[in-house]
């Protein structure tokens, strides 16, 4: 393998379901069910999209999702499909293992996005699932986590916070900044201060991870915004300039949450933007992109 060699490939962390009204606001279950259809208990399945980006030494994983250290009463709740073998053995198959991750990069630090940091021992502690890795995250997320509102304070867990501030594993970030070349971040408003999306670029294409923003195809729609989100009017207009600023030369969105597309370019051309030359996903791990390092050659 060459040194200059880069990939881009998806992880499969867990499955899990949440509220299908909560996940679209306003918009009503006749309209959302088109797509994503509801469970006896109101729910939608949906996958937690976690990247792994490889260049050089430097193995960085985005968002890892919902892990598996919960107890069966949340478990049940969230019908969470515990996936930890697959995501192991991904990693094994890149050759990697928990503790050769460098890097975890995390939008923001609800429990579906962060909970795959942790681990529990068999004495039932929590542990960091990625002992190594410097953990990113915006300094305005990490402020609000630790003293959200009453509405969005169930998304966060507090074992989760205590544990990264005491391991002294965790870099803060302000506005935009790079993680190494070909890789940005930008922050944006709305579903959460602070939440940071990244920008990778490789093999001449350029990949958006839409998190919670665009968490899934339908949330391109401008106004279908989850309830769950603390600033809504805000992220109309995180849509509005991420479409215009990051998605509009043919880059390709990754969803952070959708079970039926992981990506694809967006199309301004119809009366809502969507998704076109769509990836669909797979079982297993999915290699989105490889190639060199264009700006070292
Ligand atoms: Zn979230």
């Amino acid at each position: 393998m060459s040194e200059n060699y880069v990939s881009l490939s998806i992880v499969p962390a867990s499955d899990f379901h949440l509220d299908g009204g909560a996940m679209f606001g306003i918009v009503p279950k006749p309209l959302w069910t088109k797509t994503h259809s509801a469970d006896a208990l109101n729910r939608i399945r949906l996958t937690t999209t976690s990247l792994l980006w490889r260049q050089r030494e430097r193995c960085v994983l985005v968002d890892p999702g919902i892990g598996s250290a919960w107890d069966e009463t949340f478990l049940d709740r969230y019908g969470v499909a515990v996936k930890d073998s697959e995501f192991s053995q991904a990693l094994e198959w890149e050759g990697l293992s928990y503790d050769t991750i460098t890097d975890v990069f995390l939008t923001h630090l609800h429990f579906d996005h962060v909970g795959g940091c942790f681990y529990l021992d068999e004495g039932g502690e929590l542990r960091l699932r990625f002992p190594n890795a410097v953990h990113h995250v915006s300094r305005r997320q990490w402020k609000w986590a630790n003293e959200p509102s009453a509405k969005d304070q169930g998304s966060y867990i507090k074992e989760h916070l205590e544990l990264l501030a005491s391991s002294q594993c965790m870099q803060f970030h302000e506005g935009e900044w790079s993680l190494m070349s070909g890789f940005d971040v930008f922050e944006v408003d709305g579903h959460t201060r602070g939440q940071q999306l990244c920008r990778i670029r490789m093999g001449g294409r350029t990949w958006v991870y839409g998190g919670d923003l665009f968490a899934l195809a339908d949330h391109l729609r401008i106004p279908w915004v989850m309830g769950y989100d603390i600033e809504p009017l805000k992220t109309l207009t995180a849509k509005e300039t991420v479409l215009e600023e990051h998605l509009s030369a043919g880059e390709w969105l990754i969803l952070g949450h959708d079970v039926n597309v992981v990506a694809g370019q967006v199309s301004r051309a119809g009366r809502y933007p969507e998704l076109v030359h769509r990836i669909t996903p797979t079982a297993c791990s999915q290699l989105l992109e490889s190639g060199v390092i264009e700006d070292d050659i």
